[in-house]
Order: structure tokens, then C-alpha cells, then sequence
């Protein structure tokens, strides 16, 4: 049966039932996700838990059981997709359960499942997800989390062998169980912003200040004052300038520091892709979180060789999302974003219900009120930039392993090291894995430093510029060995001290592309099941040194990236 796009009005969700298909095959669960929930192991072995993260079971309402269980729901949003409005979307495929507490915690969850059949916003497509694109989804949204990048998150993959699913080819489908504080999109205000629809866009702004961040106290209340820079330093050092009504701030207007919150919240994980060399591969505003969340994994990558103009996404011929645009990417998106809140922004410190009913506005009030709104949006890039490059350079600091800032670092470390990964390309995650176990004492003489220069080489193949690559990374070491002995001062226990710290913040294993297609490999064609539950392992404690897995199968999973296979490219078919 195919249905029409459906255009669902007035609404954020609509009800929906899964639609579990053949016998589910639990594959694997992340024991992180469990703990997170709240739940224990022996829990997830049952039977229940199977039929419940495969959609065989649902817990519905029960009028005799009023405060158990409700209907399962999927919502509605739009987007822009690189860069053109897309029109209504929704979860296609998307549907969530219910809230759950931790009631250690006290955080909620919003539970779904990804790939249990057509919802009203599926449009022409079959509301299902193949094993491949699942399996990458699972790992890499508990591998961000276990690194410390907010993500959504994924508790469990199962394998519906009983269905077969139309792609390039027929293709086995699969249901992974996720969860997220919120799943609230950017594309869930545009879409009621381009409808005009001011009830609902009000509605869903008060939701998301109340639920999502936890009430409107929680918000930040003051706009930092003054250029980016100004700005910087005051995030930096937590000391806000005073912003002043003749600065035009309008500071009190509550949806301004919603807006603020969520800008926030968005630079500092993007921030974070950056320092990790994470590329999510489609930040449309359906794909970009209310909650800075990582989101809706398609055709993301680690880099492998430092190259800031990789895009992972083999459609994305304009580079739009690539490695170096994300920052710019997330704050286009921010804008947007401003927009769909431009009237709420705009409408200053007396945020009067009167003046939002539909019918109370004319089109000029609202043209003044968005007007008002671009003079925020202006200032709030700064704060943008400020928050993502502090973020930035926090845990660039960390991850070169020293423990303050210094002005100079950003150029003569930083922007340097990068600049050799670029040139001699090498591997940026191996960079920093391998500097964290380089003692000082190794690095004495130059003729010392231009040997350990060979340590970011691959095995097999040391550049074709060898002499210049040795010389230039040789004098980088010298210099930032200089500044490890400024911060730590030298002896063992301070080497071993500072060695300890750059391996918790430097993984070791990163989920990258060839291994990912390994594991979809031999799950799907091989039936080595077991290779999953062996990899969680990996990506769940990716600082570890080794994980008694098989030490033959760690090395290679932590070692150069196979010949011709770094840098993937992946189409978004999944
Ligand atoms: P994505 O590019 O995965 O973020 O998806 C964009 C939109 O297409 C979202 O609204 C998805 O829910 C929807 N979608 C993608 N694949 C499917 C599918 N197989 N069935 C139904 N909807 C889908
Ligand atoms: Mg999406
Ligand atoms: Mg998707």
C-alpha cells in the first residue's frame, strides 16, 4: 500500500503504531545505554526486553492503568536541505514509545525506534533502515558519547531477517532502540515559521524552554557585550560585562536566551566534532538538534589524514559538509533558527501574550518584530564564535597535553601541528594518540626528534617529502616540548602524571569507515555475530590501551588505515 505525503497541520506529532516484521534477532545492546536508562543487565536479557527494542511489544495506554504506558508517536518537522526548504518531513521512520526517568539520575529519555515501519511523514519511502546504516548508527552514537560529545544515543540493534528491504539491492532490515533527552530539530521550528503557523511555533519555543532545558531560570540571562573577541575573553573567564539598555541588548526578552541557550549548546559540540575530526555528513536543519545533540548519523566520518576540505558524503559536491564548513554550517542553521523565533525575539522585554494570537498580529507589526530580532541574531554570532572557540581551544589544550592556555599555543602548536598533518598527510587521531606516549626525555637532541618524527608516519610508508617532514615535525616537538615542561615541570611522576592525562582524552580506537564496513560485512555476510558485541567493547572504552578482545584484531582496528581505504565516501541511500 503506498500512502501520499501527508501534510499534518497544526500538530508537532502525530500517533502511530509500529510495525514489527518477521522474527527479531537481538544483535547487540550497549551496556553504557543500559546503565544510562536505568536498567541492569540480567534485565536486558529477557525475553521482554527483546520483543520491546524490536517493536514485537508495545506498551500502549490502559484506561485501568492511567499513569502507565501511551501511544506511540511520531513527530512532525521540515528542513532545509543544503540550503533549499525541503517542505515537511517528519519522522519517516522514526517512532518513539514513551519518557522514561532514571530515577537515579532524574534525567528523561525520549525512547524510539528507528526503522519499524511507515509513519503519516513518510512520504513515498518504506519507513525501514538496513542493517548497514544501523550498525553505523548504533556504534558511532555510543562512541561519541563514550568520548564525550553529546549524542543521541542507541541502546540496542536488531536484525529482522524476515524482511527484505529495497535498496540498490535487496538488503536485510534492522531496528536500532535510541533515545535522547529531546529529539526536537531546528527543521521542527522552521517548518511552523514557514507556515505562519504562530500558535504552534509558540507552543513548541515554551515546550522546549520548559521541558527540554529544564524551565526558564535555567536559561543564560545576560548578552555578553562587545566584539568577538571581547566576548572570548569574558566566556573564558566567566566574568560577563554588564550589557546595558543603551546598548540596544534587549537581555530580558526570554526567547532571546532560549535562543541563546540552544546557540550555546550547538558551538560546543560542534566545536568538539572539530577537535575530534567527527564530520556528521548532512547538518540540514532536520538533521541539527535543539539541544546541540549529535543527530541522525547517515553518511558521517572520522577523518583519517588531515584533510579540512573532506566531506564524507559522496553527494555533497560543493564541499557544503565538509570537515571545515561545519562550524560555518551549524551557525547558517542557527540563523535559520533565528528566524522561525524572529517575531518572539523581536518583541523585547514585554513578551505580552496578547501580541501573539494569530489574529492580533498584522504583517507590518511582524516585519518590526523580526527587524528588531536581526540586530539579536548579529549579536549573538559573536557569542557563537566565542563559546565554539573556547570550546575549541579547551580541548585542543587537553589533547596537546597541557594544562593552561596560552595566547601563542593556538598559533605555534596548533594551527602548526595541523598544518604539518595537512602537508605530510598523516593521521590525525594517531597524532595525538602516539604524541600522549612520547617521553620528553626522548626528544632531547634534534637528531632524537627527527626518529620520533617517524612515529606519525604510517608503517608501510613514510612521506615522499621524508627529510622535510622529519625536520618540520622535529621542530615542533621541540617547541612543544618546551611548553609540556612550562605546565608540568619535568621528573617522572610528572611525565607520567601528564602521559596518563593525554591517553584519557586521546582515543585510541576511533570508529572510522573501513572498520565500520568490516563489521556490516561480516555481520551481514559472514555470520560472525560476535564481531559486534567485540567492537562495542572498543568504542564504549576507546581510551584503554587494550581490551582483551583479541590482540591480533585490536592492533589492526587501532593501526594504519588499510591502503585505499581511508577517506571513504558514503551515499545517503540507507
Ligand atoms: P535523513 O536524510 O536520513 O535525515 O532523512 C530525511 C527525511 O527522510 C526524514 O524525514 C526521514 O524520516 C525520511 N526518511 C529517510 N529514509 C526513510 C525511509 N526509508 N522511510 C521513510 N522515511 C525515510
Ligand atoms: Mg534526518
Ligand atoms: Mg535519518
Amino acid at each position: 500500500q503506498t500512502l501520499g505525503p501527508r501534510m499534518v497541520k497544526s500538530a508537532l506529532f502525530t500517533y502511530v503504531r509500529p510495525d514489527s516484521q518477521g522474527e527479531p534477532e537481538l544483535l547487540a545492546v550497549s551496556q553504557r545505554a543500559l546503565q544510562d536508562i536505568g536498567l541492569n543487565e540480567e534485565e536486558a536479557e529477557t525475553e521482554e526486553f527483546k520483543d520491546f527494542v524490536s517493536g514485537k511489544k508495545i506498551l500502549t495506554w490502559d484506561a485501568s492503568k492511567p499513569d502507565e504506558g501511551i501511544y506511540p508517536w511520531a513527530q512532525c518537522y521540515g528542513g532545509y536541505q543544503f540550503g533549499q526548504w525541503a517542505g515537511q518531513l517528519g519522522d519517516g521512520r522514526a517512532i518513539s514509545l514513551f519518557e522514561s526517568t532514571n530515577p537515579a539520575t532524574g534525567t528523561r529519555y525520549e525512547i524510539q525506534l528507528k526503522g519499524a515501519g511507515r509513519t503519516p511523514y513518510s512520504r513515498f519511502a518504506d519507513g525501514r533502515a538496513v542493517l548497514r546504516s544501523s550498525i553505523r548508527e548504533f556504534v558511532v552514537s555510543e562512541y561519541l558519547n563514550a568520548i564525550g560529545i553529546p549524542s543521541t544515543r542507541a541502546l540496542a540493534l536488531t536484525l529482522n531477517s524476515g524482511s527484505k528491504i529495497m535498496r540498490e539491492r535487496v538488503e536485510p532490515g534492522a531496528i536500532v532502540t535510541r533515545f535522547a533527552q529531546s529529539w526536537i530539530r531546528f527543521g521542527t521550528f522552521d517548518l511552523q515559521r514557514i507556515r505562519g503557523d504562530r500558535e504552534t511555533l509558540r507552543t513548541l519555543a515554551d515546550y522546549t524552554a520548559e521541558h527540554v532545558y529544564g524551565g526558564w531560570d535555567k536559561l543564560p540571562s545576560k548578552l555578553p557585550a562587545g566584539d568577538a573577541k571581547d566576548v572570548h575573553s569574558q566566556i573564558q573567564t566567566g566574568v560577563t560585562k554588564d550589557t546595558t539598555e543603551a546598548e540596544g541588548v534587549e537581555e530580558e526578552n526570554r526567547y532571546v536566551r532560549l535562543y541563546r541557550a540552544i546557540l550555546r549548546r550547538n558551538a560546543e559540540t560542534v566545536a568538539k566534532w572539530q577537535a575530534y575530526g567527527f564530520m556528521n555528513g548532512v547538518l540540514n536543519t532536520d538533521n541539527t538538534s535543539i539541544l546541540g545533540l549529535s543527530i541522525d548519523f547517515g553518511p558521517f566520518a572520522f577523518l583519517d589524514t588531515f584533510d579540512p576540505t573532506y566531506t564524507p558524503n559522496h553527494d555533497d559536491h560543493m564541499l557544503r559538509y565538509s570537515y571545515r564548513n561545519q562550524p560555518t554550517i551549524i551557525w547558517w542553521n542557527l540563523v535559520r533558527l533565528g528566524e522561525a523565533l524572529g517575531e518572539l525575539m523581536g518583541a523585547g522585554s514585554k513578551v505580552d501574550d496578547s501580541v501573539f494570537v494569530d489574529k492580533g498580529v498584522t504583517q507590518d507589526q511582524a516585519d518590526e518584530l523580526v527587524k528588531r530580532a536581526e540586530g539579536v541574531i548579529d549579536r549573538c554570532g559573536d557569542e557563537y564564535k566565542a563559546v565554539f572557540l573556547a570550546e575549541y581551544k579547551r580541548l585542543m589544550t587537553v589533547r596537546l597535553g597541557l594544562k593552561k592556555q596560552k595566547d601563542s599555543d593556538f598559533e605555534v602548536l596548533m594551527s602548526e601541528l595541523l598544518d604539518c598533518l595537512e602537508a605530510f598527510e598523516l593521521d590525525f587521531h594517531h597524532a595525538f594518540r602516539r604524541l600522549s606516549g612520547i617521553a620528553l626525555e626522548e626528544l632531547e637532541t634534534e637528531e632524537q626528534r627527527r626518529d620520533i618524527a617517524g612515529r606519525f608516519f604510517r608503517a608501510d610508508n613514510t612521506p615522499r617529502q621524508e627529510s622535510d617532514s622529519r625536520e618540520r615535525i622535529g621542530k615542533w616537538l621541540e617547541k612543544w616540548s618546551a611548553r609540556v615542561k612550562e605546565d608540568w615541570g619535568t621528573g617522572s611522576d610528572a611525565e607520567a602524571e601528564r602521559q596518563s592525562a593525554m591517553h584519557a582524552i586521546n582515543p585510541r580506537f576511533v570508529p572510522r569507515s573501513w572498520i565500520l564496513d568490516e563489521v556490516i560485512d561480516r555481520v551481514e555476510k559472514k555470520h560472525q555475530r560476535d564481531i559486534l558485541p567485540k567492537i562495542m567493547k572498543l568504542a564504549l572504552n576507546p581510551f584503554q590501551e587494550s581490551w582483551d578482545v583479541d590482540a591480533d584484531e585490536e592492533e589492526r582496528f587501532c593501526g594504519d588505515v588499510p591502503k585505499y581505504k581511508g577517506m571513504m565516501q558514503c551515499s545517503c541511500s540507507s
